[in-house]
């Protein structure tokens, strides 16, 4: 009797919650990946945006190998070097002056929130109202759902938790109309990522901590995706000019391992006392060392540049396609409005290229940040060859 495939098992003992590919990948180097059958593609989908360095990243596997080899896990009873120095260095590059590790982006988004409530709390004024937008993500726990404009991901879980109004993202007066004395805080992502890539316009983000500063409400940034160089700055934020209360990170910050983080101000950070939130995993040593050396690799590699170089070339390129409705993005966030996205992101992986579709109507672009020019150009070939032929087969049917 064979063994039962991977696929199999998956089918018979996983839970139905995701839809996988039809293939099952075995390993992977920079911007490639291999599955099982030996067939290469080009990974611009990089496990969601986690993957910024691409795959097997010398300097991180050399950082993960040695930390297991000492010490992988304490808990938070136990202090250990690489939490410390994670934390000190994400202060380092943002506004931040206090950190919470976690190990993925809805925790960040929980930490986010939770420390708001407790900073009004500890002012002997509480308040309870969270302002988000609409289309927006912030990840699958019943409070990040509590602020996630997306029905579909609501479905089967209302009312999760508390009242938070939505408003259409990029509209200033309607968030000026949403803001009142009893919010806690705004919660947004400086560029919508799962929402379809959708960049805020200028002034948006300052226009935010304004409206935030007139009520004494705390302006959060979701930074899950944007955050460690994908947008050409270590955090999107930093393009606008303006800075947070709060931001949460996720996705690269752990290179490749579970990792998430809440960048908190000082007066903030100060509400969230000893016992007030923790958890077990979150600030794991081995994740915290391959962090560290994500970060040391971007900045050493100037990778920030790069993200932009990248962006302007797969721009250049793509809004030059006759298929693509918009192309837009900030640093290597990138994504093309398009008819059938679905079935855009299918052809683009039958002919070698990973995508995600993000919203309704975009295939979002998630290159490594130190791809290379050539391998963008590569994907933007693929992309471009699979717009076009579907055009060309769609023209064909209608006219059967
Ligand atoms: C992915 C994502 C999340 C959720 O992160 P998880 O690690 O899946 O919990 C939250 N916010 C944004 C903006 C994201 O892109």
């Amino acid at each position: 009797m064979t063994s039962p495939t991977c696929r199999e098992l998956l089918s018979s003992h996983a839970c139905a919650h995701s839809p996988w590919a039809p293939f099952v990948l075995a390993r992977g180097q920079g911007s490639w990946v291999w599955d099982t059958d030996g067939r290469r593609y080009l990974d611009f989908a990089t496990g969601i945006g986690v993957n910024a360095l691409g795959h097997a990243h010398p300097d991180v596997v050399a950082a993960i190998v040695d930390q297991a080899s000492q010490l992988s896990h304490t808990s938070n009873l136990y202090a250990h070097e690489p939490y410390a120095q994670l934390c000190a260095r994400l202060c380092e590059l943002s506004f931040g002056e206090r950190v919470f590790l976690c190990s993925s982006g809805t925790e960040a988004i929980e930490a986010a929130l939770k420390a708001a409530l407790r900073f009004f709390v500890s002012q002997k004024r509480p308040r309870h109202h969270f302002v988000g937008t609409e289309g927006s993500f912030h990840g699958r726990t019943l409070g990040a759902l509590s602020v996630t404009g997306q029905p579909a991901y609501r479905a089967g879980y209302e009312p999760v938790l508390g009242a938070s109004t939505f408003v259409p993202f990029g509209d200033i007066e309607a968030m000026r109309a949403a803001v009142s004395p009893r919010t806690a805080a705004v919660v947004v992502e400086p560029v919508q990522g799962n929402g379809g890539v959708v960049v805020a316009p200028p002034g948006y983000l300052a226009a935010l901590r304004q409206i935030c500063d007139a009520h004494g409400a705390l302006l959060v940034f979701d930074e899950v995706q944007t955050g460690i160089g994908r947008c050409g700055a270590w955090f999107a934020h930093q393009n606008a000019g303006i800075e947070p209360d709060i931001m949460a990170l996720a996705k690269a910050v752990g290179g490749g391992l579970p990792l998430g983080a809440a960048v908190l101000t000082a007066p903030v950070a100060a509400a969230l006392t000893a016992g007030t939130h923790g958890t077990t995993f979150g600030g794991n040593a081995l994740a915290c060392r391959a962090g560290l050396a994500t970060l040391e690799t971007i900045a050493r590699e100037e990778l920030l540049g790069h993200a932009l170089r990248l962006g302007e070339a797969f721009t250049r390129r793509m809004s030059a396609s006759a298929e693509v409705l918009e192309c837009r993005g900030q640093g290597a966030m990138l994504g093309v409005q398009v008819r059938n996205p679905k079935a855009v992101r299918r052809a683009c992986q039958d002919a070698g290229l990973l995508v995600t579709t993000a919203g309704p109507d975009v295939v979002r672009v998630l290159p490594p940040l130190n791809a290379t020019l050539e391998e963008m150009e590569q994907a933007c070939d693929i992309l471009d060859h699979v717009l076009t032929s579907q055009t060309e087969t769609s023209e064909a049917e209608s006219h059967l």
